[in-house]
């Protein structure tokens, strides 16, 4: 059996009901299969896969909140400090009902790659509770923010592990978790990103994941002699990725006719209002069905498939493995040209062979939303600089780093003779720089 069967074979063994973390395993050897078998005795001498595969520290707590009803809640807290060696720990904290070890294991893996992709000095780490904010008050969430940190911050630190938003997770609850942080740590320093721009944040960090992704997108269809103007784009999602995205592909001119949450998608023919989803989302922090209160030509719909719905551009930003064979299927029949993942994982294994077997654009979440980490990177230069830049700055510097990322990975598919496949591309970019670092640094 060649080195890279055997490990994931050990690793489903060891890992067992894991899916989604063997899923995320899997498609990441697969990939390295191309450089491996090449070296085999070099990097089973130095068991690189093992140590790749096992995270190097998984912390694991309760957290305890009262809620409004002065009943004492307890959830599960976690830290998974996965990889370091190509710089601190730098990863979001997910807080969904769905967040287990399994599925935050899956994400700190993936995170490693993404993290080493974008070229920026950073290791790779993913947190989380399966605290839901859904029907929680201010005050709840603030409570569990402040018990979750009174834990958490012993692991963390600027030059140690940087946790930053995620699913469940964004600027009103790092808010909370940073004041927080300060009052234990005593520091006002930059071990979260994702702050407000008012206490260290960076002026673009909420746009960033979505602004990149659609820098990327454009980059890879210019290079293949498309463009953005004039396609119809289908987004599911409708989180802080979603909503940026839409913000600036329609800046591009193409037209957005959907967005998705956990009970529906809405469907705007005449192209998705971005004033009323910010109103619904940022103001009211309600729920998609409200659109149809502002917009009533547009349809709500429960129980259908958001890829039926014919595009150019499918985006899929909510979460993983929302996109099966079938909707692959069905989108490339539709006329779809390209699919670009804003969230981590959402097309699952199969949806995504098919992709690549197509003659469809398809380009992976570690590449593309890696913009999100990349700009909070820029938070941490900016946190130990103790300066500011302005968002033009921030969004100039955005743009330069994703369009390195589609060089890496377009390139390192290219090298290994599978052009085009971003997939390989975008793993074995980032294996080369994460097993570099790794070897150097001795039997760790
Ligand atoms: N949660 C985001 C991601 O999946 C951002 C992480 C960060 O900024 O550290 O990449």
């Amino acid at each position: 059996m060649s080195y890279v069967d055997e490990v994931y074979s050990k690793t489903v063994e060891d890992n067992p009901g894991e899916y989604e973390f063997h899923q995320a395993v899997k498609e990441i050897l697969d990939s390295l299969k191309l450089v491996i078998d090449s070296d085999e005795k070099k990097y089973r001498d130095a068991s690189l896969l093992e140590r790749l595969i096992e995270p190097e520290r998984i912390i694991s707590f309760r957290v305890p909140w009262v809620d409004d009803s002065g009943h004492l809640q307890i959830n599960k807290g976690y830290r998974i400090q996965y990889n370091s060696a190509i710089g601190p720990y730098k990863g979001g904290l997910r807080f969904h009902s769905s967040v287990n070890l399994n599925l935050l294991k899956f994400l700190g893996f993936e995170q490693t790659f993404k993290n080493a992709l974008t070229g920026l000095p950073i290791g790779g780490a993913k947190g989380g509770s399966n605290f839901d904010r859904k029907g929680k008050s201010e005050r709840e969430i603030m409570a569990f923010c402040q018990s979750f940190m009174s834990e958490l911050f012993k692991y963390i630190g600027d030059d140690l592990d940087i946790p930053a938003g995620d699913i469940g997770a964004g600027s009103r609850e790092i808010g909370f978790l940073f004041g927080q942080y300060k009052r234990l740590a005593g520091l006002h320093c930059g071990a979260l990103t994702g702050k407000g721009p008012s206490f260290g944040g960076s002026p673009i960090r909420t746009q960033a994941t979505g602004y990149g992704l659609v820098y990327m997108l454009e980059n890879m269809l210019r290079r293949h002699g498309k463009g953005l103007d004039g396609k119809v784009v289908v987004i599911s999602g409708a989180g802080s990725v979603a909503v940026h995205t839409i913000e600036k592909i329609q800046q591009f001119g193409a037209k957005v006719v959907t967005l998705s949450d956990s009970n529906g998608y809405i469907y705007d023919r005449d192209g998705i209002r971005l004033d009323v989803v910010k109103q619904i989302k940022e103001v009211r922090r309600g729920r998609i069905k409200e659109y149809l209160d502002e917009v009533p030509t547009a349809v709500y719909e429960e129980n259908k498939r958001i890829w039926n719905i014919p595009c150019h551009i499918a985006l899929p930003c909510a979460t993983q493995n929302e996109l099966n064979l079938q909707d692959a299927r069905t989108l490339a029949a539709n006329g779809c040209i390209a699919v670009v993942e804003g969230a981590n994982m959402p097309c699952n294994r199969e949806a995504t062979d098919f992709l690549l077997g197509s003659n469809l654009l398809f380009m992976p979440g570690k590449a593309a939303n890696g913009g999100g980490v990349a700009v909070s990177t820029l938070e941490m230069r900016q946190n130990s600089m103790r300066m500011s830049w302005t968002f033009d700055e921030v969004d100039e510097q955005l743009h330069k780093i994703m369009a390195e990322i589609y060089e890496k990975t377009s390139d390192a598919a290219e090298r290994y003779g599978v052009k085009g496949n971003f997939v390989a591309g975008a793993n074995i970019a980032a294996f080369e720089k994460i097993a570099d670092a790794m070897m150097s640094q001795g039997f760790v």
